[in-house]
């Protein structure tokens, strides 16, 4: 990787340049404010230069997409911010081998906009489109169809990086330890500028979808074992709230697809001008954050119920529109906003294949607790790339959003957070809030392995998150704004995180 290990000049708090501000930041769960200065560069010679400038003067900086991470992963108290969105544009595709080149600001939202009526779509999805390529890097996010496909970086052929130690393009092949500690490496190896990533080819823009109810969590898992050669995208709605008069918990929904072809099409009798075209909308947008928040445990029992009845029992070969299968909570614009000012955290974690019974206990102690979350998502996992920060590996994922402040909510996590370590299993950091420092080396047993390679790209820890600050992934641990919040002391940190925030 040419430029990288050469030495770092130390100097004191930069200046703030022309087009910078000091704003707060927070994460999409909404807790945890911090104030940073936010750079928006214009392309990536800019994001490159306020990379070297910073590396130069001795502040620390850290990439931006568009703040999907839950948690405090893309906020950098008293450093610099750089927010990448503008650079979002298409630089070249070849439909020989379905390869794009693109900046990494470009949302995966924008690119299906311009991929889909072309006949190309993107290998992996998270459960939004609103999240930038390079913070689907950065994460190495996983979709729906991770037991068969893993997760995005598997599709990603290179990338152009500025890390302070120099300006690179990584392959897999050239630079496997850059390539790999920067794929979930959550910003902390540097500022990914392009990305070349391979598409998919599709016949059209919808999915034929089966769905089907499961009574409980344990025939629930069932199911999506059996399904995974017939489906390439699979996914259960579990409600944690629900116990029967059997005592039975996890009564899910399963919607499992494929993308649909023509053939589908006409088969199932819909009839559409184009088979291609792609205009997904916001239905509605909360305006506001209300000043309480709007999930209540009888708000969130009576949603689950109802989201569970209106589900047919066994439905066959449905077309949905792509944008309806994958992205359901996108026609809701800012609805993080119903969690009101305390915010709210969305807890995932993954146990392997084997710790079945952790899901389960998991499950029964949300149920037990009365913890309102709305509608859990339990996925299946194949192989984990070889990043040493991957969080997929193979077994069973859950994820929930749980509101903060609720009496109790810390004390139940931390108590699964150790279950969860205990069965070789960890929480996703991209996700995450509140985790404990002190198990993150066991959650992700390769931090070290990890921490030499951003060494090498960082030898001065120019990159810094609050994420990384709290949880030690560089260094020791600092306490942090996203923990307190977390554990109900209140949302907006503000200004006053700036105090604590020098390295
Ligand atoms: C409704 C919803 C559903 C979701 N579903 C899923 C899911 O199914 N699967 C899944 O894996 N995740 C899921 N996520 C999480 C989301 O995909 C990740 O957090 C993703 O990283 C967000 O991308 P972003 O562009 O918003 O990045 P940000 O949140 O802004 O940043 C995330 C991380 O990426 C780093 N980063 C951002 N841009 C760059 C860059 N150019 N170079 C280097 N580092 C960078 C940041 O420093 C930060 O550490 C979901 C989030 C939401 C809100």
């Amino acid at each position: 990787m040419t430029g990288l290990g050469s030495g770092r000049a130390r100097g004191t708090a930069r200046a703030r340049q022309a087009g910078e501000e000091v704003r707060l930041l927070t994460g999409w769960g909404r807790a945890g404010w911090t104030a940073a200065t936010v750079a928006v560069p214009a392309d990536g010679a800019e994001a490159e230069k306020a990379v070297r400038r910073t590396a130069e003067t001795g502040g620390t900086i850290l990439p931006r997409g568009l703040g999907r991470s839950y948690g405090d992963a893309a906020q950098n108290a008293g450093g610099t911010v750089v927010d990448l969105t503008r650079c979002d544009r298409i630089v070249s595709f070849d439909a020989a081998g379905g390869l794009l080149r693109a900046e990494a600001g470009l949302s995966i939202g924008a690119l299906l906009r311009w991929s889909i009526p072309r006949g190309w779509f993107v290998p992996v999805t998270p459960g939004t489109r609103h999240v930038t390529l390079g913070g689907a890097l950065a994460a190495d996010v996983h979709g729906k169809n991770h037991h068969r496909d893993g997760s995005f970086a598997r599709f990603v052929r290179s990338f152009r990086i500025a890390a302070p130690a120099g300006t690179a393009e990584i392959t897999p092949e050239g630079d496997p330890d850059a390539f790999w500690a920067t794929a979930g490496g959550m910003g902390l190896t540097g500022v990914v500028i392009e990305v070349t990533l391979e598409l998919i080819p599709i016949e059209t823009a919808f999915m034929s979808v089966d769905t089907e109810r499961a009574p409980d969590i344990g025939t629930c898992m069932e199911m999506l074992a059996r399904g995974d050669g017939r489906y390439r995208y699979s996914v259960a709605w579990v409600d944690c709230l629900h116990r029967s008069r059997r005592g039975t918990l996890g009564r899910s929904v399963l919607t499992r697809a494929n993308h649909a072809g023509e053939d589908d099409l006409s088969q199932s009798g819909v009839k559409v001008a184009d088979p291609l075209a792609f205009s997904p909308r916001e239905v509605v947008r909360l305006p506001l954050a209300p000043p309480a928040r709007l999930v209540s445990r009888t708000g969130a029992a009576l949603f689950n119920e109802l989201w569970y009845r209106r589900a047919p029992r066994r439905r066959e070969g449905e077309i949905q529109p792509v944008g309806t299968y994958f992205h359901p909570l996108d026609a809701v614009g800012s609805w993080n906003l119903a969690y009101g000012p305390p915010g709210f955290t969305q807890y995932q974690f993954v146990v392997p294949n084997g710790s079945e019974d952790v899901v389960g206990r998991a499950v029964s102690l949300l149920a037990d607790r009365r913890m309102p979350s709305l509608l859990a998502v339990l996925k299946r996992f194949g192989p984990g790339d070889p990043s040493p920060l991957a969080f997929p590996a193979p077994g069973w994922t859950l994820a929930l959003d749980l509101p903060l402040g609720i009496e109790g909510l810390s004390r139940l996590l931390d108590e699964i957070d150790v279950m969860v370590a205990d069965a070789g299993g960890r929480v996703y950091l991209a996700k995450d809030s509140r985790l404990r420092p002190g198990l993150v080396e066991r959650m992700y047993p390769r931090l070290d392995e990890w921490r030499s390679v951003r060494r090498r790209m960082d030898p001065g820890g120019v990159l810094v998150s609050d994420l990384g600050r709290r949880l030690g992934l560089c260094g020791a641990p600092q306490p942090s704004a996203g923990r307190a919040a977390a554990a109900g002391a209140g949302a907006a940190a503000g200004a006053g995180a700036l105090a604590g925030s020098q390295r």
